[in-house]
């Protein structure tokens, strides 16, 4: 059993495994989705709608779980 918590909603949550939770570390798809909102800096995400991905990336951070 796998217990986590949203970095977004905070909400705890209880797996059995990973595959059981495919927005993991996230409770559920719109958190996930707000996440990345947050990564596109400056633009709002509106839920349901496909974020186009910018070809023009001038950096990639990459952010490393300890
Ligand atoms: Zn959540």
């Amino acid at each position: 059993m796998i217990q986590g918590r949203c970095p977004i909603c905070s909400k705890v949550y209880e797996i059995a495994a990973l595959d059981d939770l495919p927005s993991f570390p996230f409770c559920c798809k719109r958190c996930r989705l707000i996440d990345l909102g947050r990564w596109a800096d400056g633009k709002y995400l509106i839920p349901g709608s496909p974020v186009p991905t910018s070809s023009a990336a001038p950096d990639a951070d990459e952010d490393d779980p300890a």
